[in-house]
């Protein structure tokens, strides 16, 4: 049997064991110290637009502390894109509030911003203001940053920006993960790089970012024992984890590169397939960073996503249905959704394929035979 071709699986730089050896040599084995601040400014020089960054333990860890900062307590309402991983939500019921869950629009299969001012519209008819949006960047594409923004200004509703899977994309030339009031990365196994485990939040101001990280460690305030008038959490990065993050920094762009050639790899593969539809930006207001490069496969094709994804799996090949929505999910039925059955239809016909940074050209010729090979 020929080895696993991943979904997405860590792609060391080489440099990253050099920052540990670092850490241990000088005993900082906690969780702050020169790597944390070090992949910190990494962070804010990359994204630009005078951002202020704190690691964090999670991705999930930062939409907790997101909404925490914007107040979001018992009975809150939050409205949330339904077409995305659960740790977009799981955070709304950590707080006790009620997700609203919002359909995608077909272009970039983020938030749709008409679904989106018809939610709030009738949340406030039925009694409540959302207390915040969060939105995403699926697979790396960017959301239709302006429209959303508008509408959130116009209601005057905070934006947490969901970009987990989103390091390295643009939207308008401007790096996705600074467009939110509170924005999130993600560092986990799977995504663009990763520290293991680990997130960020990225701030607009230094305040935000000091105050985040204030709560994630565990609330202290100044004096000389243990003084707490706020409830702390145990959120910050570990000084290892963040030495992986500084050597994944000296390689992110050329990762990037590498994920975009396996998108125009699947484009030129699937040309003459019937049926089969590559997902890529809709202008080029949008560049996505190709995390996961993914299809649609529509009533024309020979074969259904779920048949391709059994054939690619006889050849030891991972492929994976698009995200689940939200509003499907058991643990979320219950909750208000609006939408026209957009995200319903990609989970249905939507395939994830191999898209790792590390994917070689054996690997890339074993995809095409087995794909050429399943829709013959
Ligand atoms: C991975 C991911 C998260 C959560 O990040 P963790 O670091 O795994 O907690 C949140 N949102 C989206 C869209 C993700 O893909």
């Amino acid at each position: 049997m020929n080895s696993k071709i991943w979904l997405s699986s860590p792609h060391m730089g080489g440099t990253e064991q050099n920052y540990i050896k670092e850490a241990f040599d000088t005993n900082w084995i906690a969780p702050l110290g020169p790597n944390v601040t070090g992949f910190e400014k990494d962070l804010e020089s990359y994204l630009k637009e005078d951002t202020h960054a704190a690691c964090l333990s999670s991705g999930t860890a930062a939409i907790h502390l997101a909404l925490v900062q914007l107040g979001v307590t018992l009975n809150d309402e939050v409205l949330c894109q339904s077409m995305t991983f659960s740790a977009s939500a799981n955070p709304i019921m950590y707080q006790g509030a009620t997700p609203i869950f919002i359909d995608s629009e077909s272009e970039t299969w983020n938030m749709c911003p008409v679904h989106l001012e018809t939610a709030i519209k009738d949340r406030i008819v039925k009694g409540k203001t959302p207390k915040a949006i969060i939105i995403v960047h699926l697979y790396g594409m960017p959301a239709k940053v302006d429209e959303l923004l508008s509408v959130a200004l116009k209601y005057n509703i905070p934006v947490v920006e969901d970009a987990a899977e989103a390091l390295g994309s643009t939207y308008k030339g401007r790096k996705c993960g600074t467009f939110g009031d509170y924005s999130i990365l993600s560092f986990n196994g799977n995504k663009i790089i990763t520290t293991s485990g680990g997130g960020a939040m990225i701030c607009n101001t230094e305040k935000k970012k000091l105050n985040t990280i204030f709560l994630a460690t565990q609330a202290r305030d100044q004096a000389p024992h243990y003084e707490h008038t706020q409830v702390g959490y145990n959120y910050r990065m570990s000084n290892i984890c963040a030495g992986i993050g500084r050597g994944q920094m000296e390689v992110l762009d050329k990762h990037i590169g590498f994920r975009r050639d396996n998108n125009t790899f699947y484009k030129e593969l699937f040309k003459d397939i019937k049926g089969v539809t590559v997902f890529s930006e809709p202008s080029d207001n949008y560049y996505s960073n190709h995390w996961l490069s993914s299809i649609t496969i529509d009533e024309s094709s020979k074969i259904t996503s779920e048949q391709l994804r059994l054939l690619l799996d006889e050849h030891n090949i991972e492929s994976r249905p698009l995200w689940k929505p939200m509003h499907l999910q058991p643990v979320f039925s219950k909750y208000p959704y609006y939408g026209n059955k957009v995200s319903e239809n990609l989970f249905l016909n939507g395939l994830c394929l191999p898209s790792g940074s590390n994917l070689t050209n054996e690997d890339r010729q074993r995809i095409k035979k087995a794909i050429t090979l399943a829709f013959s």
